[in-house]
């Protein structure tokens, strides 16, 4: 992201504040760039704090004053099937959009990323029409009651998602939302914002939602984002992105006790047992690392390799690491696209420079692929080390780019303690033909997704999300949906007659009128 009013001659994407598109307070903007290139491909506005203050104001009035958190369960039902809808009638250009923006290959935004996205959108809306009254047993002491849950909306929701996965992200923060009739004020990354703007502009033509309840500030994190999250009137932090600027969110929430969801970081593992059927798990692990050219949080990283198969497992995964067509992502030919930015390259680079330091092996990659067409982007190699020590840095911390660390291990026990052996703990695969020695390993990972023979298993049936510093709450799911709101028991009296009310005369004495 570059502030700059004037280099560029495109127009700038504005605000949606209350329903309407507006140039920032003070004109400012900023230049989005397209990572496979290198070139300017849009400009937005940058918001300002009077710009946050106002988007939270129109959230605060379609909230109290307007009739969303009111509308019946169903209808919002309705509506986001709809908005589904103009996502499947616009598929083609959003993916293409993501592809640009986020340096994405056309093959996965066509096939997963816009339909993906769709998908999640129905079974948001799927979910919404569950009733938001949630039975409770009668209850019969001191007398009989009828009890339930009403399930509240929280308010307004301020949502801040990253660059990676940019268009999926943006329908798990404003799909739960919506559902439960929040309001919400969505910042999406500087980074990668287009398909999160195209989406909000076809909301806006559609007409679906009433003025106020979905706005957008588009600006830099620490100016924009930290603010937004520190506001008082807003109830409700969901923010993905990095660890580092989760727990600095969660202490601006402190003061105000302020409900977080949080989704960050993650080294998460493949575990190959011995057992694992290799035609398939070889596969299987270069997708859960290299899709998206490994920016993505649960990413699988670290691939814990036993003794007795390891060096079958290391020809296998170079010969076919080689084989992966780094390229424009809008040729459908290309596997493997840019990273998001040149900044992103130079810190996987400097992963690549640590993971020699440290004396791990470098087995294929490690540089820029050569040629004229990737001169401009931020473009690395396909990278794995072997003979990685799991308590090296390459293993431990999250680099965010296209570098796999093959570490041995020599027991199942030893596998799952270095599975275990991290900070983070989104995710894990595990590969073996025994599915029950495979449920058995996955459940003992310390992680919110495992996928036994399968990586990247996003479900939105599912609830997604990290222990340890990987998070706080879900996503998806029912268990996402109700991160959104706040239950209130409501009590329903059955004794009919003050007589039996027997503790009430703890206080007062028998009514001695009667
Ligand atoms: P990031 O630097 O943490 O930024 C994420 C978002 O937060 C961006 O919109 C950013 O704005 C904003 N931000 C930055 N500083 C902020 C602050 N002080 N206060 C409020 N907002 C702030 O992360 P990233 O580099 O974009 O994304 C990669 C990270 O996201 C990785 O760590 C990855 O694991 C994580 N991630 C997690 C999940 C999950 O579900 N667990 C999913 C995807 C990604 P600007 O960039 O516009 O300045
Ligand atoms: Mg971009």
């Amino acid at each position: 992201m570059t502030l700059d009013a004037t280099d560029v001659d495109l127009e700038a994407h504005g605000l949606f504040i209350n329903g309407a598109w507006c140039a920032a307070d003070a004109a400012r903007t900023f230049t989005v760039y397209e990572p496979a290139t290198g070139q300017p491909l849009a400009r937005c506005a940058h918001g300002s704090r009077a710009d946050v203050d106002r988007a939270v104001a129109a959230a605060r009035a379609a909230f109290d004053d307007g009739p969303w958190p009111h509308t019946p369960h169903y209808e919002r039902a309705q509506i986001l099937h709809e908005i589904a809808q103009l996502i499947e009638a616009n598929a083609p250009e959003l993916a293409e959009l993501e592809s640009r923006d986020g340096g994405v290959p056309l093959r996965a935004t066509t096939f997963n990323d816009i339909p993906l996205g769709m998908h999640m959108m129905h079974v948001f809306a799927e979910l919404a029409r569950r009733s938001p009254y949630e039975p409770m047993p009668w209850n019969d002491f001191p007398t009989l009651s009828w009890n339930f849950v009403w399930r509240n909306p929280y308010g307004v929701c301020a949502q801040i998602i990253p660059w990676n996965y940019a268009f999926c992200m943006t329908i798990w923060k404003l799909g739960p939302a919506l559902a439960t009739g929040n309001t919400i004020v969505f910042k999406p990354s500087s980074l990668a914002p287009l398909s999160a703007i195209r989406l909000i502009k076809l909301i806006d033509e559609s007409g679906l939602l009433p003025k106020g309840v979905l706005n957008m500030v588009t600006g830099s994190g620490p100016e924009v984002g930290e603010y937004l999250v520190g506001h008082p009137r807003v109830d409700k932090i969901a923010f993905t992105g990095s660890t580092e600027v989760g727990r600095k969110i969660m202490a601006i929430a402190a003061p105000h006790i302020k409900k977080v969801t949080l989704e960050l970081g993650g080294k998460s593992p493949s575990i190959l047992l011995p057992d694992a059927d290799l035609d398939k798990a070889i596969d299987g692990v270069l997708f859960g690392m290299f899709y998206h050219a490994g920016q993505l949080c649960e990413a699988g990283t670290r691939c814990l390799v036993p003794s007795a198969i390891y060096d079958e497992v290391v020809e296998r995964l170079v010969q076919r690491t080689r084989q992966l067509r780094v390229g424009d992502p809008l040729d459908l030919a290309t596997d493997v696209g840019p990273l998001i930015s040149h900044k992103q390259r130079e810190t996987v680079e400097g992963y690549i420079a640590l993971g020699r330091a440290e004396g791990a092996r470098l087995l294929i990659g490690g540089g820029r692929p050569l040629g004229a067409s990737y001169a401009q982007g931020s473009f690395v190699e396909p990278t794995i080390f072997g003979e990685v020590n799991n308590r090296s840095r390459l293993a431990q911390e999250e680099i965010f780019g296209p570098v796999l660390a093959l570490i041995r291990y020599d027991d199942v026990g030893e596998a799952i303690a270095m599975a275990n052996d991290t900070m983070y703990g989104l995710a894990a695969s595990v590969w073996s033909q025994d599915i029950q020695q495979a449920i058995d390993v996955a459940r003992r990972i310390r992680a919110g997704t495992v996928g036994i023979n399968e990586h990247h298993v996003l479900n939105p049936y599912a609830p997604f999300g990290g222990f340890k510093e990987s998070g706080i709450g879900r996503e998806m799911g029912v268990a996402g949906m109700l991160e959104y709101t706040e239950p209130t028991h409501i009590h329903v009296d059955f004794q009919q007659q003050r007589d039996g009310k027997l503790w009430w005369d703890a206080l007062l004495p028998p009514n001695e009128e009667e």
